[in-house]
């Protein structure tokens, strides 16, 4: 299973109390991860080659890639060496939210698409895409991450809260009220561990600039727990 979501922590718990014989692999990002009740990998495969690698020398038969929606090289991979492979692949992925908001195809969309003149930004974006924001250093930017930033940003004006989800509306409604935040960035995440802050932008009447999700190759989706359990072969009653 490659995680890394809140929806992923979901699923491994289920594969747990199932006793599915799974190994959940994080990419390493974060500094302490949400230990998780299965066995656990960290750290990158090395491209397409690694993963086919790895799926052989381990005997995998079924992937699960419940990674974030904008992890697309990561779920590239597996369409890819699922195919090399022969390893069954489903993706465990929540549908995009759908919403009153401005569009954009992608993160450099999104900076181009902030007002010229100085917002309170709310940019809750993680912290690997900052630097397409260097084009718009006249606004504020609050930022949520996960782990404190170990270098200098390429954001010279910045609010930084450490956090992690899943975020609570009333919880990210204060947050915003009181940074002032004037309009949120947001990726098109889906579910409901990241939901928070559009809802909060919503009861403040603040506008919301959302990056749609990257292409992915393909394959077949579930967007529930119960779907990728029955796929697995192991029907199951949670109601998540
Ligand atoms: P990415 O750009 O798709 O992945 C880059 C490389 O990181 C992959 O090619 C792979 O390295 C490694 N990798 C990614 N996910 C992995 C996993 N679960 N297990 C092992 N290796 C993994 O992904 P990303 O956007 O950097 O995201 C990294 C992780 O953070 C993902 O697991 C994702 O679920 C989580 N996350 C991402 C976002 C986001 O907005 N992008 C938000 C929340 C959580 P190799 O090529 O060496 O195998």
């Amino acid at each position: 299973m490659l995680g890394g979501t809140t929806e992923a922590s979901l699923l491994a718990r289920a594969l747990a109390d199932a006793g599915v014989d799974a190994v959940y692999s994080y990419a390493g990002r974060t500094a302490a991860p949400v230990t998780q009740p299965l066995p656990q990998r960290i750290g990158g495969f090395g491209g397409v080659a690694g993963l086919v690698d790895y799926l052989r020398a381990e005997g995998i038969s079924h992937v699960v890639d419940a990674t974030h929606p904008f992890a697309a090289g990561m779920s590239r991979n597996a369409v890819e060496a699922a195919d090399l492979t022969g390893v069954a692949l489903m993706a465990f992925e929540r549908p995009p939210w759908d919403g009153d908001w401005t569009c954009v195809p992608d993160i450099p969309a999104a900076a181009a698409a902030l007002p010229q003149a100085p917002q309170r930004v709310f940019l809750a974006i993680g912290r690997q895409h900052l630097d397409d924001f260097a084009m718009a250093p006249q606004h504020r930017y609050l930022l949520r991450l996960v782990d404190p930033p170990e270098g200098p940003l390429p954001l010279p004006h910045t609010e930084i809260v450490i956090d992690r989800g899943p975020f609570r509306l009333e919880g990210d409604v204060e947050l915003m009220r009181r940074h002032g935040t004037q309009i949120v960035v947001a990726k098109n995440a889906g579910g409901s561990g990241a939901r928070a802050k559009i809802d909060a932008a919503h009861q403040m009447g603040l506008p919301v600039i959302m990056i749609d999700r990257p292409q992915i190759p393909p394959r077949p989706v579930s967007a529930t727990v119960e779907g990728v359990m029955d796929w697995l072969g192991h029907p199951t009653l949670l109601g998540v």
